[in-house]
């Protein structure tokens, strides 16, 4: 396995690639990596089978965090991930710096962002302004860099896999973008390396997310029910754990995103609860 951290090295790797007809699979991550990673890396490498070549990156992108979110406490592990990704037969980790991401941010010569205007207003797109905008751009930078010709993401983050499907289709990037299931701890908890912010009391609450879906789930059972009622019955569920917070709950169509009023199985769920101070995300069909 070869770590890469300078993109024109990256980049004149992955072209000699594609001069030699080796089909590119590429998993874009933040690092401190779990089963959730390890599973997109999977999906990566059955689609592009044994003569292809499997590129994970592990950059903390600092354009999609919000003055006051946690950029600067964001675990991180490379010699660990390093580890992972070899025992997961990974070729390529591609950990770059921001000096050679960005360079000259926030004031020098790095003026240049992707924005998609329509599925990144709601939910994570408005609970954190700029979010998308950093991750268009990072993943529009990374795809250059990369040049797969596929890119797996998780449907942990759905708004975030839809925006980046709509901004390969509306920028015309030659990429097949796949999305792979939620790997879940067995109490139901999504996996995600914030999770390890969470202390035992923390960590105990933080399966109300998953509890809130099931709760959903089981109500639209027997019929559709308004979403405004629904919210408050999520609500209420959320308030019952002490150190949970409810940031925003929605029911939307999986692919437009748009909320709907009427909620029914098959209907799309997501939400975000601060638990203690960390922030965590969840959603699923029901
Ligand atoms: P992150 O490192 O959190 O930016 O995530 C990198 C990629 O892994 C994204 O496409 C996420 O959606 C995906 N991912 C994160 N957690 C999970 C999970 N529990 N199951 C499946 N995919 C995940």
């Amino acid at each position: 396995m070869r770590v890469i951290r300078q993109p024109g090295v990256m980049q004149r790797l992955a072209r000699r690639w594609q001069r030699e007809g080796v089909r590119i699979g590429f998993v874009p991550t933040m690092g401190y990596l779990h089963e959730g990673h390890l599973s997109l890396v999977q999906v990566a490498r059955r689609a592009v089978g044994r003569s292809g070549r499997v590129v994970v990156s592990i950059y903390v992108n600092p354009t999609q965090f919000g003055p006051g979110e946690d950029l600067d406490r964001y675990p991180r592990d490379l010699p660990r991930d390093l580890r992972l990704c070899r025992e997961a037969g990974v070729d390529v980790v591609f950990a770059p710096d921001d000096q050679s991401m960005y360079p000259g941010l926030p004031e020098g010569r790095y003026s240049t962002y992707v924005v998609e205007e329509q599925l990144s207003r709601s939910m994570e797109g408005a609970a954190r302004p700029g979010h998308f905008r950093g991750v268009t751009t990072v993943v529009a930078k990374l795809f250059h860099l990369v040049l797969p010709d596929v890119a797996v993401f998780g449907a942990k983050d759905w708004q975030q896999a839809a925006v980046i499907r709509r901004m390969v289709d509306n920028l015309n990037f030659p990429v097949r973008i796949l999305v792979a299931p939620t790997v879940r701890e067995p109490d139901g908890l999504a996996m995600s390396s914030r999770n390890a912010y969470l202390n035992p009391d923390e960590r105990r609450q933080a399966t109300v997310l998953f509890e809130a879906i099931q709760l959903a789930r089981q109500k639209v059972r027997s019929g559709p029910k308004p979403a405004r009622q629904l919210k408050q019955d999520v609500a209420r569920l959320v308030a019952s754990r002490p150190r949970a917070r409810l940031d925003y709950v929605e029911f939307f169509d999986s692919d437009t995103l748009e909320p709907v009023p009427q909620v029914r199985p098959g209907t799309h769920m997501a939400l975000a609860v601060f638990v203690g101070n960390t922030r965590l995300i969840d959603n699923a069909k029901l």
